[in-house]
């Protein structure tokens, strides 16, 4: 998807590229064939509304800018209703095409093993990045800054949560500032709402691994559904542990369990959910959740997973331009940089190729602005997330600037979104006009 994306961006600017592909030589668990922009899983590239939703607007943004990716995935459409849906097949057929039909691209088979020393490339190798390469870039840049698996706490939009209940407190009021001696958000549950949530945590319908997906990460973030079935009281001494906090709603009881949400980006509009991990299928998990007190009306800007999955510290180690800033003739892109999704992957591929053809030639193109969705998801991995607890992220309004005299909660939502898609489009209009000239029509 990004590599693909990134070498029709980087062409069409004149730039001669090579794209490296292993497959169908070496293979993943996943992939079926030796096509570039294989659909690995689902056949969607989910909602096409431009207006109310914030993957509809990459859609936008990326058609703007003569995506290779959305021009395949157009011609290819299913009926899906407001999804867009395309023939898989097809679809990775033509994007292939499209690029050996292009005068500047080559199509090289095999394997990259190691970083290369010098030349400009972009590594967009994705989630099931071969070993050799994943082994050379923990060389590169320190094993703890690279990720075979996600373990994803589901991400809640703090205007949905219920502040008549939850309360803001550090455990035993730990830290040198007021920010820090309020950082997490706290839902308290008594016993008969701890129980009907462990009751409901054995019965919810769980996703299987898959082939690949061996226990290995099972050390230190163990799903909840899991720690609950390895004893009722495990998650009481766990992630729930009622300890150091006092509930100012009512401070002379004291809760049975608490349910901790930490602050996920620099706006303060996401929170996650501390050591909530979970394979519960999607439907099962928003009903569950819903039953800690405070979230009965959560909204979730991603629900939590865990998958094989192999991704990059991105806030610590690139610049806002993708590059690593130990070696910075090398770019990342896609899943690998810590999106999540064929069109985020895609999206980022689409920036790589273009920040590296301008700089290529010799033109210094400023950041995508942070008020588009390319801009807002570029700028959430490489400054705006916690580099500490960084997980792969997909793109929701939550990652953009609240735009100022709007209503906030779910009655102002429709307004608000239409502001953030009205905002991005002229944004990402001017960024595009930045290039322009270097594009032939
Ligand atoms: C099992 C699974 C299911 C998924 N399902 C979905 C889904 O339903 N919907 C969704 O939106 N997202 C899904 N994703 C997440 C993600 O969006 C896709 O994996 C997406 O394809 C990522 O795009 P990418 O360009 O970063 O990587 P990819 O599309 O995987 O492209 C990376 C390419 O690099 C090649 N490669 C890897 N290592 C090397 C090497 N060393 N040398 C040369 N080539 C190499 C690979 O063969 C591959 O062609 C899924 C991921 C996985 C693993």
């Amino acid at each position: 998807m990004a590599g693909s994306e990134a070498a029709w961006q980087a062409a069409n600017m004149g730039v001669p590229v090579v794209i490296h592909e292993m497959r169908p030589k070496t293979g993943t668990f996943a992939h079926r064939t030796g096509d570039l922009a294989e659909m690995v899983c689902s056949n969607s590239l989910r909602s096409d509304d431009d207006e109310q939703n914030a993957v509809g607007l990459l859609h936008w943004e990326m058609r703007a800018a003569d995506g290779l990716i959305m021009a395949m995935a157009d011609r290819h459409r299913l009926p899906a209703g407001g999804a867009l849906a395309v023939d898989r097949d097809a679809f990775a057929r033509d994007v292939t095409q499209a690029l050996r039909d292009h005068p500047l691209v080559t199509i090289e088979p095999g394997e990259i093993n190691d970083l290369p020393a010098e030349g400009h490339w972009i590594i967009a190798t994705g989630p099931l990045t071969s070993e050799g390469l994943g082994q050379a870039i923990a060389r590169e840049t320190g094993r703890e800054a690279l990720a075979f698996f996600d373990a994803i706490a589901p991400i809640v939009y703090f205007d949905s949560i219920d502040l008549s209940k939850a309360w803001m407190q550090s455990r035993y009021d730990k830290g040198e500032t007021e920010a820090e001696r309020t950082a997490y958000l706290n839902c308290p549950m008594d016993r008969d709402t701890y129980e009907a949530f462990i009751d409901a945590l054995l019965a919810a319908d769980k996703t299987e691994f898959h082939e690949g997906e061996t226990a290995g990460y099972f050390d230190g973030c163990l799903p909840i559904e899991v720690m609950a079935e390895r004893g009722r009281e495990t998650l009481r001494h766990g992630p729930m542990k009622p300890v150091g906090l006092t509930n100012p709603h009512q401070p002379e009881t004291k809760a049975h369990a608490i349910v901790q949400l930490r602050r996920d980006n620099a706006l303060g509009t996401l929170y996650n959910i501390v050591g909530f991990q979970t394979k519960m299928k999607y439907g099962a998990q928003t009903e569950v959740l819903r039953m800690i007190p405070g979230l009965e009306n959560a909204r979730f800007a991603r629900l939590g997973g865990i998958h094989r999955n192999t991704f990059i510290n991105s806030p610590r180690l690139l610049d806002a331009q993708m590059r690593l800033r130990a070696r910075p003739h090398i770019r990342f892109a896609g899943q690998i940089t810590g999106v999540e999704g064929y069109v985020e992957s895609a999206a980022m591929g689409l920036l790589a190729g273009r920040l590296a053809a301008a700089e290529i030639l010799g033109r210094d193109l400023p950041p995508p602005p942070q008020d588009s969705a390319m801009g807002a998801l570029i700028h959430h991995i490489t400054g705006g997330a916690e580099a500490k607890t960084f997980q792969p992220m997909n793109v929701n309004f939550g990652l953009f600037r609240p735009v100022e005299g709007l209503k906030g909660g779910r009655r102002g939502r429709r307004d608000r979104y239409k502001a953030y898609t009205d905002r991005a489009k002229s944004a990402w209009r001017d960024w595009l006009g930045e290039t322009a000239d270097l594009i032939p029509s």
